[in-house]
C-alpha cells in the first residue's frame, strides 16, 4: 500500500464518545477527561448520522462478539452527566438496529437504589444490551466503592448477563479489603503494594505517561526509532468517535482520521498523507517525528519515556503547539493532560 495515500478498513466494533467531560481526572485516562474540559456533548443530529453509519458497516462483522472490545460502546468522558443524551443515543441504536449496545459508566452517579435501577431500567427499555463498569484502583480515587458495588448489583438484575466488570479483579480486591469511601492512589500504593499494578491492563499512553511515569523505568527515544504504528492506526475493531466526530483510531487519543461522519469517502477513498505528516511518520517510523519535531525544536525529555506512546504523545504535545496539524484533534485533548 503506497505511503501517500492511508486506506481505512470498515470498522467492526467502537466506542461513541459523547464528551471528554467526566467527574474524574482518572490518572491513568487514555483520552485525557476531566471535569475541566468545557463540556461539549455530541448533538443528537451528529450522534444519529454516525449511529447509523455505524449499524451500516457493523451490520458486516462476525455475529456473536459480545466483550469490552465488540459492538458498539456509549462512553466519554461520563455519559451519565447527560443522561438525557445518552437515552436519545440508545434509542437512536435501538431503532438504526446496532447489533450490540452497551454503555460505559464510572458510577458517580449510583447514589441511592431506586435511581440507579430506574436508569438502568430505562436505558434496558430504550433498548441498551449492556453495561460495562470500570474498577481500578484510579477510579476509585473520585467514586466511592460503594457506589460501584450498588451498580454491579443492580446492573445484572436488570441486564443479567451482560454487565462486565472491568477489571473484576480490582473489584474483588476492593470487595475483600472492605473498602468505603474513596482510596487515594498513594493509599492504594501503601496498603495493596506495587506489584499488584502488573495485573492491571494499563495501557502506557494517554495521560497515563505524565502522571504514573514515575512507577516505570525510562528509556531513550532511540530505542522506539524503528517502530511503526500501521497496526494500530488501521485497525477495524475498537475505533472511536468523538463529540466532534473525530475518527479516533483505536486508543490514541489526540489523533484524528478525519470526520466520521465522512466514513463512507474515508474508507472507500482514504486520506491524503501529504496533509498530515505526524500521521504519516506514525505509519512508517517513529524516528521520523522525533526528526520532525528536534528541527522544530524539540529536545528529548532527560527522564527518557516508558513506552512508543509517551514519545508519541510528547512529541505531538509540542507540535501542536507550534503548527497547523489536523490530525491533531481535538486540541484540548492536549491542554488536559495534566489535569
Ligand atoms: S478513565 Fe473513565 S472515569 Fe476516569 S477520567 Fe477517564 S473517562 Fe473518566
Ligand atoms: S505511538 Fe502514538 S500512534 Fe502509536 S499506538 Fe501509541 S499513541 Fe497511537
Amino acid at each position: 500500500m503506497s505511503v501517500e495515500r492511508l486506506k481505512i478498513p470498515e470498522p467492526i466494533s467502537g466506542g461513541i464518545i459523547l464528551s471528554y467531560r467526566c467527574n474524574s481526572r482518572c490518572k491513568h485516562c487514555m483520552y485525557a477527561c476531566s471535569p475541566r474540559w468545557k463540556g461539549d456533548w455530541m448533538s443528537e443530529e451528529d450522534a444519529g448520522r454516525i449511529i447509523e453509519i455505524l449499524a451500516r458497516k457493523l451490520s458486516k462483522a462476525p455475529p456473536g462478539l459480545i466483550g469490552v472490545n465488540y459492538g458498539v460502546h456509549l462512553t466519554g468522558g461520563e455519559p451519565f452527566l447527560n443522561f438525557e443524551l445518552l437515552l436519545k443515543a440508545t434509542k437512536m441504536a435501538e431503532e438504526a438496529g446496532l447489533p450490540f449496545t452497551f454503555v460505559e459508566t464510572n458510577c458517580f452517579w449510583c447514589r441511592d437504589d431506586r435511581t440507579t435501577r430506574e436508569m438502568f431500567s430505562e436505558l434496558k427499555a430504550a433498548g441498551l444490551d449492556g453495561v460495562l463498569i470500570s474498577v481500578n484502583p484510579f477510579l476509585v480515587e473520585y467514586v466511592p466503592f460503594e457506589r460501584i458495588k450498588r451498580a454491579v448489583r443492580i446492573a445484572e438484575e436488570v441486564f443479567g448477563g451482560n454487565v462486565m466488570v472491568y477489571q473484576r479483579l480490582f473489584y474483588e480486591l476492593f470487595d475483600r479489603i472492605g473498602l468505603k469511601g474513596t482510596l487515594s492512589f498513594e493509599e492504594y500504593l501503601r496498603r495493596i503494594g506495587r506489584s499488584s499494578l502488573a495485573y492491571m491492563e494499563l495501557l502506557p499512553m494517554g495521560r497515563a505517561v505524565y502522571k504514573l511515569a514515575h512507577l516505570f523505568k525510562g528509556y531513550p527515544a532511540s530505542k522506539f526509532f524503528g517502530l511503526s504504528c500501521r497496526r494500530e492506526l488501521i485497525r477495524d475493531w475498537h475505533i472511536h468517535i468523538d463529540n466532534y466526530c473525530n475518527f479516533i483510531p483505536g486508543y490514541c487519543g489526540g489523533i484524528s482520521l478525519g470526520d466520521a461522519r465522512e466514513l463512507d469517502k474515508l474508507c472507500s477513498e482514504g486520506i491524503d498523507l501529504e496533509e498530515m505528516p505526524i500521521l504519516k511518520h506514525l505509519l512508517t517510523d517513529l524516528e521520523g517525528l522525533y526528526r520532525l519535531a528536534a528541527d522544530l525544536g524539540y529536545e528529548e525529555r532527560e527522564e527518557g519515556y516508558i513506552s512508543k506512546c509517551h514519545l508519541c504523545l510528547d512529541i505531538r504535545r509540542y507540535l501542536v503547539r507550534r503548527g497547523s496539524f489536523p490530525e491533531l484533534k481535538p486540541i484540548e485533548f492536549y491542554e488536559h493532560l495534566d489535569d
